[in-house]
């Protein structure tokens, strides 16, 4: 072989490298800018909701809750009753004022609940519910995070189940004398939602309030206080390991009308879903179980298109914009 036709080669194989050096680095970045947009996209949506569901503006102003008939219906996600803003009401609100009143079960509230988790599951979680929002934006604050052991995780994930039965269904009811009145335990002596959304803006409208405010609301403060440091260091921590409506929506979750799914076929076993998924799941294994809050970013991150969503009534749609 003459010494030309050896350089030549060299350069062809070097050049062959350079363009696959150069064609991984466009992909990943295609990868990064759809993951921007898609995480754009998905908190415009958050916010609208939010803003939505507390659209009673007035009611800030006024340090006032809003008592008009919308009350009457539940929102789908965690949203306090007592928002100065909030229109609707909190279904685990609604849920323990029944559970704790002389009529043990609403069935609007339970239809209601079923309705909207086999609908949607925990599309909700991902997409709609303000406190999910708050915790995504506080993970964003750039300080070191704590990573939970996969063991450790999998246990915790049960703590829900046992607020939403202990706190939400049963004290309620236990605590209930002949005539009702039993407490709403949740909501007064946990929910980190009510004390950020309701108690602290009417408090800081209201000087009675605030003259009134003793104990409980110094502990509901100190609940807030470490549910939001939570969220900083781990992601989604309320969602993960203490919000009763997320296992409620969980239970739900494999069934509902919106899923997610996997083409093993694409899948190159890279693992950047996992990496990008805020509830920690081993999302190959996980990805249609209750844990899925749906948010979308596993499929945004998968290099091979191999993560589809959508509504079962039709083909699950995959990822294509990268490939076109
Ligand atoms: S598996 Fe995907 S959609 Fe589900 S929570 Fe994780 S990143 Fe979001
Ligand atoms: S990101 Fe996509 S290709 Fe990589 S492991 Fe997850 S599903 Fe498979």
């Amino acid at each position: 072989m003459s010494r030309m036709h050896r350089d030549r080669l060299t350069t062809h194989a070097s050049d062959d490298r350079n363009s696959a050096g150069d064609g991984a680095q466009n992909h990943a970045q295609s990868r990064q800018k759809e993951m921007r947009r898609h995480e754009r996209f998905r908190l415009l949506i958050q916010l609208l909701a939010a803003a939505f569901f507390n659209g009673y503006a007035a009611g800030f102003l006024k340090g006032k809750i809003f008592t008009g008939k919308t009350k009457l219906l539940c929102v789908p996600v965690l949203n306090c009753y007592a928002c100065p803003g909030a229109l609707g009401s909190c279904p685990i609100g609604a849920m323990q004022a029944v559970a704790g009143g002389r009529h043990r079960v609403s069935f609007y509230v339970l239809g209601t609940l079923m309705l909207f988790g086999t609908v949607c599951g925990r599309l909700l979680c991902g997409f709609l519910c303000p406190f999910g929002m708050i915790q995504d934006l506080l993970y964003r604050i750039p300080l070191p995070k704590l990573k939970i052991p996969r063991r450790t995780d999998k246990i915790l994930r049960y703590l829900k189940y046992a607020v939403l039965v202990i706190f939400v269904l049963l004290m309620p009811v236990l605590t209930a004398g002949p005539l009702g009145g039993g407490d709403p335990w949740f909501c007064k002596y946990v929910c980190p939602a009510g004390t950020l959304e309701g108690g602290i803006p009417l408090l800081l409208k209201n000087e009675t309030l605030r003259q009134s405010a003793g104990f409980l609301f110094s502990w509901k403060c100190a609940v807030l206080i470490a549910v939001l440091l939570g969220a900083v260091l781990i992601s989604r921590c309320f969602c993960r390991y203490l919000c009763p409506l997320g296992a409620v929506y969980a239970l739900f979750n494999r069934f509902a009308l919106y899923q997610m799914q996997l083409d093993s076929a694409r899948c190159i076993g890279c693992a950047k879903c996992d990496a990008a998924c805020p509830m920690a799941l081993d999302v190959r294994k996980e990805l249609t179980g209750g844990e899925c809050i749906r948010c979308g970013r596993c499929k945004a991150a998968c290099p091979a298109d191999a993560i589809g969503s959508g509504f079962q009534t039709g083909k699950i749609q995959n990822q294509t914009k990268s490939q076109s």
